[in-house]
């Protein structure tokens, strides 16, 4: 039998070899899942050898992801803003530059206000939930144009037990009206899939083998979310009510332009952790 440290060995080993980037750290979190512990507890666990079963799963977990398979997907969960959520094939890995959106809508809002938000493409639903717990009066929204992902998102919301101020609703933003929630939302916020079609192609195997496509790329130049999404809000928002935009790298000016096109003013730009233009915001005008 293989102690925890071999076996961290092996599997690291085997996963470079693969091309696996970080693969002791991917070795580490995924042997921490079977063994349920964090990851730098198992540093005081070398000499544990390993059991049948545990061996067996672990085996298991490194073949997934020397096949790219993102960690995530294979331990079936995703910490973001401080909470943990359930993710699968069928929706997007919260990433941590979104949590700047989350920042940046709680720093604006006081606590205790009566929010309505939307939210659109919710995926796993970590930008509501993070949202309600957060602002603990906030009512939200949230609509996907997927199926199987709101069962996620509704897994997760059972998980945070916010189902009473959490609406998840099956609807396509681009072709769907909204007309019954005209002047309706104080604010509206959307990660929407933004890279370019031509970009895709470049992006790592986990995310083009294993995101959902329509979670990632508009499959055009980028930006038709962020046309079509500025162009609703204005009538969806209340007056003085505020649209929160997560870009990607180099947008952030294309995203104000087309913001500033549908009457939005006050726009400001927040940079990420690695000073990249991350979120455009704006309020709707009077
Ligand atoms: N709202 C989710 C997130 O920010 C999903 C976004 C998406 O699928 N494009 O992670």
């Amino acid at each position: 039998m293989l102690t925890v440290l071999e076996s961290l060995k092996l599997s690291t080993q085997f996963l470079e070899k693969k091309g696996i980037e970080s693969a002791r750290m991917n070795a580490e979190l995924l042997l921490a899942h079977i063994l349920q512990c964090q990851r730098l507890d198992l540093y005081l666990r070398f000499n544990q050898p390993l059991n049948k079963s545990e061996t067996n799963i672990y085996r298991e977990y490194i073949t997934r992801r020397a096949n790219f398979e993102p960690y995530q997907y294979i331990i079936g969960e995703v910490e973001f803003y401080g909470l943990i959520f359930f993710v699968d094939k069928n929706v997007l890995i919260p990433r941590q530059e979104t949590e700047i959106l989350i920042e940046t809508i709680i720093e604006i809002f006081p606590k205790e206000e009566e929010l309505k938000i939307f939210d659109i493409g919710t995926g796993s639903g970590n930008i509501p939930i993070s949202l309600a717990i957060n602002l603990p009066e906030s009512k939200i929204i949230s609509i996907d144009i997927s199926s199987e992902a709101l069962i996620v998102a509704d897994k997760n919301r059972e998980l945070h037990d916010l189902k009473s101020r959490v609406g998840l609703m099956k609807s396509n933003i681009l072709t769907d009206s909204f007309e019954k929630y005209n002047n309706t939302f104080d604010i509206i916020v959307s990660n929407p899939p933004y890279v370019n079609k031509t970009e895709f192609g470049t992006l790592q195997r986990e995310i083009t083998e294993f995101e959902p496509d329509i979670a990632v790329t508009d499959f055009d130049d980028g930006l038709k979310f962020y046309r079509e999404i500025s162009s609703k809000s204005k009538m969806l928002l209340k007056e003085s009510g505020i649209l929160f935009l997560e870009v990607g790298e180099g947008q952030a000016e294309d995203v104000k332009e087309i913001m500033l096109k549908n009457g939005f003013t006050n726009i400001k730009i927040k940079n990420d952790y690695l000073e990249i233009n991350r979120v455009v915001f704006g309020v709707k005008e009077k």
